[in-house]
C-alpha cells in the first residue's frame, strides 16, 4: 500500500545558504542506498526529500537501506491517492485508516499541508473536515487534538499523500558534506566504530591499514577488508590503504627498547598515515583510542603520538567506556568481526611492561638510533602501498 517515502530530515535543515549542499549530498546518498534496490525516484521538494517506490519492491530492504543513510531524522512511508478533489481524497484516506487499522479502539488527529494555497480548504479547514468524516466513517474513532494514539498526516499537491507512521532515521548529516578524513583501520573493536562516528557527521572515509605480514596473517588483513564494507554500509565506498610495516618494525625492534616500542611504532603509523592522508586530500585524521583503554593510551602516550602529526586528529571514543564502544559496535554490526582472534601488528611486538607516561624527550632520544635507514623505510612503505577499494 505504500508507494512512497517522505523523509525528514533535521540539523541539514539549519544550514541558510549552504542548505542546498546538504540537500542534494542526502538525495544522492538516498540514492546511493537505494540503487542497488530497484528504479527508484528521489526528489527534493519544500524542505523533505521524496522518495518514489517501483511498481514491485521490498518494503522491509527498503526501509531498512534508508535506515542506513546519514541525515535522515524520520522516514514515513505514505500512501499516495492520485487525486486532489474533495471527494476521492477523503475515500482514499479513510481506506488507509480502515487497511492501517483494523482495530480502530483509538484516539486520532488530523494534521495537513497544501502545496496549493489555492486550494478549495486552508490546512485547519482540511484538519476539520477530514476529522469529521473518519469520525462519520469510524465512530469507534475518538479525536485527541493534543495526545492523540495517532497522527494521520495528509499532504494535498497535485496527488495527495497520507502517513500515519514515523520511522526513526539515523540522525546525523549526509556523507560527503562535510570534507573527507583518514581512518586509522585495525582489526579492533574501536576503530571502525570511530569511522563511523565522524562518517554521521557528514566525513568522508579513507582508511589506512598496517600490516605486518608474516607476523600478521592474510586472515587479519581480510578481517580489515570485511571491516572497512561494514562501515561502507554507512559511510560509502571506502579506499583502503594497506601499507607493509613489517620492516620498519622489526627495525624499531632491533634498535629501540623494546617498552617504547608501542609508542614509537604509533608515531611512524601516524606519520605514515598522515602521508596518505595528504595525498588524498582530506583535512583529518580518524584513531580509535580512548583514554586509558591500553598502555599507549594515557595522557602522555596520546601526547607523544600526536606530536608528529600536523592534520587535526580526531578521537571520536577519547571519554568513551569500552561497553559503550561494544554496543555500538554490535549495532552497526562490526562487533562480531572485530572479535575474530586474528593477530594485528600491535600485538605481537608488545612488551610485558611497556611504558606508561613516556616522556617525548625519552622517545625522540631513543628514535634517533632509527635515523639511518627509517626515511627511506617509510618512502618504500609508501610506494608499495596496496589499494582495495572497498565497497
Ligand atoms: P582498536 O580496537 O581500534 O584496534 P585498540 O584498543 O586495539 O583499538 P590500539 O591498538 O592502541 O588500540 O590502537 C589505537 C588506534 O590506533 C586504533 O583505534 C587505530 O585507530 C590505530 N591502529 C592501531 N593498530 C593499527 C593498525 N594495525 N593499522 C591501522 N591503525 C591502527
Ligand atoms: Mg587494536
Amino acid at each position: 500500500m505504500f508507494k512512497a517515502f517522505l523523509i525528514k530530515y533535521a540539523e541539514i535543515g539549519l544550514k541558510g545558504n549552504n542548505r542546498y549542499i546538504f540537500e542534494n549530498a542526502l538525495r544522492d546518498r538516498i540514492k546511493d542506498a537505494l540503487n542497488s534496490l530497484g528504479e527508484y525516484e528521489v526528489g527534493k521538494e519544500q524542505g523533505r526529500i521524496f522518495v518514489e517506490c517501483p511498481e514491485v519492491y521490498d518494503y522491509e530492504e527498503t526501509v531498512s537501506a534508508l535506515k542506513k543513510v546519514f541525515g535522515i531524522s524520520s522516514i514515513c512511508p505514505v500512501a499516495v491517492i492520485e487525486s486532489s478533489e474533495w471527494e476521492p481524497l477523503t475515500k482514499g484516506v479513510g481506506d488507509y485508516v480502515e487497511m492501517m487499522y483494523p482495530d480502530r479502539n483509538f484516539t486520532f488527529k488530523v494534521e495537513a499541508k497544501r502545496a496549493d494555497k489555492n486550494y478549495q480548504y486552508t490546512s485547519p479547514e482540511i484538519c476539520i473536515e477530514m476529522g469529521a468524516y473518519l469520525l462519520k466513517r469510524f465512530p469507534e474513532l475518538k479525536v485527541d487534538v493534543h495526545e492523540p494514539s495517532v497522527r494521520v498526516t495528509v499532504e494535498v499537491r497535485t496527488k495527495c499523500y497520507v502517513y500515519s507512521i514515523i520511522i526513526p532515521g539515523l540522525g546525523g548529516m549526509p556523507v560527503g558534506c562535510n570534507g573527507k578524513a583518514m581512518l586509522l583501520l585495525s582489526g579492533g573493536i574501536d576503530s571502525p566504530v570511530a569511522g563511523y562516528m565522524l562518517s554521521k557527521r557528514g566525513v568522508s572515509i579513507a582508511a589506512t591499514y598496517f600490516h605486518a605480514p608474516p607476523y600478521t596473517s592474510d586472515r587479519a588483513k581480510q578481517k580489515v577488508v570485511d571491516l572497512a564494507g561494514k562501515i561502507s554500509k554507512y559511510t560509502g565506498p571506502v579506499k583502503l590503504f594497506v601499507v607493509n610495516f613489517t620492516d620498519i618494525q622489526l627495525y624499531i625492534y632491533d634498535q629501540c627498547p623494546h617498552e617504547e616500542l608501542t609508542i614509537i611504532m604509533r608515531r611512524y603509523m601516524m606519520k605514515i598515515a598522515e602521508r596518505l592522508a595528504e595525498q588524498e586530500s582530506c583535512l583529518g585524521m580518524i584513531t580509535g583510542e580512548s583514554l586509558g583503554q591500553v598502555a599507549s593510551q594515557t595522557m602522555q602516550g596520546l601526547a607523544a603520538t600526536n606530536e608528529v602529526c600536523k592534520m587535526p586528529v580526531y578521537r571520536p571514543l577519547i571519554a568513551f567506556d569500552k561497553k559503550d564502544i561494544v554496543e555500538i559496535a554490535k549495532e552497526i554490526d562490526t562487533f562480531e568481526t572485530s572479535i575474530q582472534p586474528f593477530e594485528d601488528c600491535c600485538t605481537i611486538f608488545v612488551a610485558k611492561h611497556p611504558v606508561t607516561k613516556p616522556s617525548l624527550k625519552v622517545i625522540k632520544r631513543s628514535e634517533e638510533k632509527l635515523e639511518e635507514k627509517i626515511n627511506e623505510m617509510i618512502e618504500t612503505a609508501l610506494s608499495t602501498v596496496e589499494i582495495i577499494n572497498v565497497k
